[in-house]
């Protein structure tokens, strides 16, 4: 009998239930006890839809009230010392909120762990800290409990992140040099976990190491095998998973490590079929092959899978364990509630739940019972043949338009030393030009009136004189701060993806798709379902409304193709570079409006660029190819007078320089103030040709930043790139600020612009 598991399930619950209670936790308007009661409801329901899909295993671990690799620094105490007397005697919960989310208690300041992406997903985990003498302790109370109500449910699989994933996934924090050195004083306590999980009468023990997944060095590999050689897992039976990728180490070295099972992403893992694992894998060890994907929600071709496994032998197909790529942790829940998708378009997802469904057919026929899910097997050939006929799906327009391609320019039209004389003379900005990142503060009644118009309580008419109102508000303040390049302020737009991708031809949204960001933050990213085309002007009324508003020059602002895909549930159908030239083409439509319409500088937002790099190096190169010409597609075929600009707002451009040299955008801001211009040094060691607007200030916080605070940073930034090529801007948007914080730290900022100008801007040539 072939049977299936998971990874895990999401766990925000349906509706988001769980979100609502820690956040009302947090607000101390629910007790621990409400939140332990949703948490179990939640965990149950989980459990009995994997029961009912006769998976081998209920899967336990995965559950969270903020992040699975926080919980594992609270279950071996791997507490920051910043916070000891923070959480003496508070409970887990607390600890672990409190890590999370940073207390100022008794003027003491404790900042908050650091959040960063998972692998190449949207979720983000929270930085394990790693200090020279941690205080390690068990305290696996709360996985134990859950283990204890999975019984119910069916035989348990605990899942657990593996202490070498956890290791690579953290950062050395005071005079720490390397933290591979703590793995021996982290295994003592890693291994009482183990045999506390192990003793709680679980089947089997899950070790998660995604790590594998990265380029891991060879000092990690050797401690990764010293490590499981090592840790006795009580005679339990012992699953090892790698996901996102292909190991970094060969098959049979996988196979190799002291495990009885093996979990393999047959969906992200380049180059690595079922059969040849299969071929590969030892005899008397299992094969989990991740064959649906559990990061994207499109209905799996369950006849090509079944197609797929009847190639391996009996003896093969014996040893095979069926299961989604990764966690469902990355798709929404349940599809039921989706009322209002077409639903041709909805006959082609699957979420969390319809998966396991998936995986109960798979198992079913593979089994020779194909009898018993007839029905639902002739449904899923249905959708799949209907996806992939659709005229929803398929737009011949736009496909001969991608056939074209090398039509469309991807080089400007001169280059940038030609067109910075050319937009120097029609600008006319003094040196050192001041100017923010696009949206300015979304009050509680800018959102109130969108929502109204979505709802239909507001008529059109009403809802654009609001909109041109805040426009006209932003403009004023903007002049009266003495801002050079002025911007709409975004009011309209809910979310830089969403407001454009509702907009396109090929997009759809749903109403209960969310899935966790972080701690509670959950997201609910558009489906790209077919060819993406622009049927009208986005953006074109909203700005040229805003230039007529003011003498000073209007930036457009837009978000840019790589950013949009990868915010978004992607078709798979196609690659990921076809559907990012299809929106590249449908941005340089918007971008050319902008233009015919008088909008001199375009601004294309690209903050997710860095997102998509594959996690093995040997991948990245060709990512970043395709990513960065579909940026040039969007910006290219435009006169040189028109100036544009580019925003991304996250570190680290270090590997990646050269292509950001080659979006060849004549303006780029990004995020540099918290780490004092220090990503400038890059800029600087490259000599990036073009011009610059290191942020100044960082937009997270409220705190007004003192101008000589930013004039040292200017300073420090002239002194790295040449100041003629230098912007002053913030670091990111202003939405999330008031307009009170955001008008006096513009003051100042536009203070610090005009010192630095009076001490460095006489000895250059002024832009002009
Ligand atoms: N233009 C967007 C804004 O100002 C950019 C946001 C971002 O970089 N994430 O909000
Ligand atoms: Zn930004």
């Amino acid at each position: 009998m072939i049977q299936a598991h998971i990874l895990g399930f999401p766990r925000i619950g349906k509706k988001r239930e769980l979100k609502k209670t820690i956040e009302a936790y947090w607000r101390q308007e629910a007790s621990e006890a409400d939140l332990q009661k949703t948490a179990a409801q939640i965990r149950q329901q989980n459990w009995q839809w994997q029961q009912e899909a006769n998976l081998a295993y209920v899967t336990v671990g995965d559950f969270s009230f903020y992040d699975n690799i926080l919980d594992l620094s609270v279950a071996l105490n791997n507490v920051p010392s910043r916070y000891r007397d923070l959480v003496d005697g508070s409970n887990v919960l607390d600890t672990q909120f409190i890590m999370a989310r940073g207390r100022t208690a008794g003027g003491v300041e404790a900042p908050a762990c650091a959040l960063t992406k998972w692998f190449d997903t949207n979720y983000h985990y929270i930085v394990p800290e790693f200090e020279v003498e941690p205080r390690l302790a068990l305290q696996a109370e709360a996985l134990l409990a859950e283990i204890e109500q999975a019984k119910a449910w069916g035989e348990v699989k605990v899942v657990i992140p593996g202490l070498i994933t956890y290791l690579w996934l953290g950062r050395e924090k005071g005079s720490l040099v390397n933290r591979l050195n703590l793995l021996d004083v982290f295994k003592p306590v890693y291994q009482q976990l183990i045999s506390r999980v192990a003793q709680a009468g679980v089947s089997a023990i899950e070790i998660d190491e995604p790590a594998l997944a990265n380029d891991l060095p060879t000092d990690w590999i050797e401690a990764l095998r010293k490590l499981y050689a090592e840790l006795d897992f009580g005679g339990r039976h012992t699953v090892l998973t790698c996901f996102f990728d292909a190991p970094c180490i060969d098959l049979a070295d996988y196979f190799a490590l002291p495990f009885d099972t093996f979990h393999l992403d047959f969906i992200h893992a380049d180059g690595i079929g079922l059969k040849q694992a299969a071929d590969a894998l030892p005899a008397g060890k299992q094969l989990s092959a991740g064959l649906i994907s559990g990061r994207n929600i499109w209905k799996a071709d369950i006849a090509g899978i079944v197609a797929e496994i009847n190639m391996l032998s009996d003896a093969q197909r014996d040893a095979l364990l069926i299961a989604p790529a990764c966690s469902l942790l990355h798709v929404p829940f349940d599809l039921e509630g989706e009322t209002k998708l077409d639903p041709e378009t909805k006959s082609w997802l699957a979420f969390a739940r319809q998966k396991l469904q998936e995986l109960q057919a798979i198992v079913a026929v593979v089994n020779g019972q194909k009898e018993v899910v007839d029905g639902y097997l002739a449904a899923n050939q249905a959708a799949i043949e209907s996806r992939r006929t659709s005229a929803r799906v398929h737009d011949p327009v736009v496909q001969s338009a991608i056939d074209n391609l090398d039509t469309v320019p991807a080089r400007r039209k001169s280059t940038f030393a030609e067109r910075k004389k050319i937009q120097g003379a029609c600008l006319n900005l003094p040196a050192f030009p001041t100017t923010t990142i696009g949206s300015f503060p979304q009050t509680a009644e800018i959102r109130a009136m969108r929502h109204d118009f979505r709802q239909g309580t507001v008529g059109r008419q009403d809802y654009v004189e609001f909109m041109q109102n805040e426009i006209k508000r932003a403009i004023d303040i903007q002049e009266e701060v003495g801002l050079d390049v002025l911007v709409h302020g975004e009011a309209e737009r809910n979310d830089m993806v969403e407001y454009f991708g509702e907009q396109l031809a090929g997009f759809a949204f749903t109403e209960n798709g969310w899935v966790q960001s972080y701690g509670s933050r959950c997201v609910k990213p558009p489906v790209i379902y077919g060819d993406v085309s622009r049927p009208a002007s986005m953006t074109t009324d909203w700005i040229t409304f805003a230039q007529s508003q003011t003498d000073k020059i209007v930036k457009g602002m837009l978000t840019g193709p790589v950013t949009i895909l990868q915010w978004s549930f992607v078709r798979d159908d196609q690659p990921r570079r076809t559907t990012c030239q299809q929106i590249a083409l449908a941005i340089l439509e918007e971008v050319q409006d902008l233009e015919k319409n008088g909008i001199q500088i375009i601004q294309v937002d690209e903050p997710a660029l860095r997102e998509g790099l594959p996690l093995h190096k040997n991948r990245q190169a060709e990512y970043l190819e395709w990513a960065t010409h579909a940026f040039r597609l969007a910006t290219s075929d435009v006169a040189d007078e028109t100036q544009i600009h580019t925003h991304m707002c996250y570190s680290e451009f270090n590997e990646m320089i050269e292509y950001i040299i080659s979006l060849d955008a004549d303006v780029i801001s990004i995020e540099t103030s918290r780490s004092h211009m220090k990503l400038l040094d890059i800029f600087n060691a490259c000599d990036y040709p073009n011009e610059i607007g290191p942020g100044v200030y960082d937009i997270h916080s409220p705190r007004i930043p003192p101008v000589k605070e930013m004039e040292n940073l200017l300073h420090k930034a002239a002194r790295l790139i040449t100041p003629e090529n230098l912007w002053v801007n913030p670091d990111c948007g202003l939405k999330t600020r008031n307009w009170e914080e955001t008008k006096a730290a513009l003051s100042n900022m536009v203070e610090a612009a005009k010192r630095i100008r009076a001490q460095v801007a006489s000895k250059i040539p002024a832009q002009a």
